[in-house]
């Protein structure tokens, strides 16, 4: 079957249950309605899907106020960009307020060397002690408005110090957020696309090698034909887990496209890449499926990967594609398997094939 009628299928149980929702809390069938429920029946915003449960938990029924605000916190496609503004207005706001306190500040310190400047002078002409005990009383009385406006600053600096660190927490909640693939929590193909790049540059730079691993799950489709597009989600969740459990911090695990992942493996050569690649495959196949619900038993599923490493001459593009390559040598082979570039079973294909 074509990948257009899989996701006709996929889209369309998220749709039944949307409806069903709906009907049965007779609510409007409102795009936005429809779309929260869709949302709800992804599972893809963890927190929107508690927020309902707990509503729903609360009050039996989920009124309009709280359809719009659900609508707001989670869905609404300016959410982020908003966030992203409020974030910039607001630091331009303490840059502005910190500058303007030390101007204030330097202009505060510039009159009061003046008016100690004055007062020596006055004191070189001082003939008698009332002319002295004047002076010395204008001094204490500069030097205590000097004092307090230095507190007034520091405490206003202190203020600004806090804001700006909470600002920078909010900056970067939102732009992981941006960055992470809701399902599975790895990163997204914006991040991967990102850290490939970063990644290639940074090998060229240090001579250090670089490899990359795709790796897509067995005849999924059929899992989710028999068990239903919900029980695929959580078996996507479980192997991403398995891919991110087994790769180390230097390496980023990317869900690349529906139900493929991929691995940028920095300052790692082909052989230890595939023991990697190896190690994912393992965790994956001994895993006994579940479903939390019901008990039934999934049985097990199965993943095939492909690796390359990084030649002379290669692009983000030509990589992806040799790994890409090897991939799908390996479902060929009988899937469950891994297979690189160096495999005698791999044709790379000459336009992607790069002389060392
Ligand atoms: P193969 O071993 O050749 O990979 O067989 P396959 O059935 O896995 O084939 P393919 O990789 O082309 O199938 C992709 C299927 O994965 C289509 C769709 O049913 C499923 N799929 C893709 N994205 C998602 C998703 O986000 N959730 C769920 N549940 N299923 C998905
Ligand atoms: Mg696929
Ligand atoms: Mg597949």
């Amino acid at each position: 079957m074509s990948g257009h009628t899989d996701e006709h299928e996929r889209t369309m149980a998220f749709s039944d249950i949307a409806l069903g929702q709906i009907k049965a809390l007779r609510q409007p069938a409102t795009p936005r309605n429809y779309e929260i429920w869709y949302a709800y029946a992804t599972g893809y915003h963890p927190s929107l899907n508690q927020k309902i449960n707990e509503t729903l938990n609360q009050h039996g029924t989920l009124s309009d106020d709280d359809l719009e605000q659900i609508y707001a916190t989670y869905l609404s496609p300016t959410r982020l960009t908003e966030r992203i503004d409020t974030v910039g207005t607001k630091v331009m706001g303490e840059i502005e307020q910190v500058m303007a306190m030390i101007d204030a500040a330097a202009g505060s310190a510039s009159t009061y060397t003046e008016s100690l400047a004055g007062m020596s002078e006055q004191l070189g002409n001082s003939k008698d002690r009332e002319g002295l005990r004047a002076i010395v009383e204008s001094l204490v009385h500069t030097a205590k408005e000097m004092e307090e406006s230095n507190q007034k600053l520091e405490a206003r600096l202190n203020a600004s110090k806090q804001e700006i660190n909470e600002l920078q927490v909010n900056l970067e909640t939102v732009r992981t957020e941006s960055l992470t693939d809701p399902l599975t929590q790895l990163a997204n193909r914006k991040f991967f696309d990102m850290t490939l790049e970063e990644a290639i540059d940074n090998a060229r730079a240090t001579n250090e090698p670089l490899s990359l691993m795709m790796t897509d799950i067995d005849h999924f489709k059929s899992f989710n034909d028999s068990f239903g597009h919900l029980t695929g989600d959580q078996v996507l969740r479980l192997v991403a887990m398995s891919v991110k459990q087994n790769v180390k911090g230097q390496d980023t695990a990317a869900r690349y496209g529906g139900e493929e992942f991929a691995v940028v493996l920095p300052n790692t050569v082909l052989r230890s890449a595939i023991t990697v690649a190896d190690h994912i495959r393992r965790a994956v196949m001994t895993k006994e499926l579940m479903k939390r619900s019901t008990g039934e038993h999934l049985g097990r599923v199965t993943i095939s990967l492909g690796v390359a490493t990084l030649q002379k001459g290669d692009t983000a593009q030509t990589l992806i594609e040799r790994a890409d390559t090897c991939l799908y040598a390996a479902k060929r082979h009988g899937r469950n398997r891994v297979m690189c570039e160096t495999d005698p079973e791999v044709a790379i294909n000459p336009a992607t094939q790069q002389v060392a």
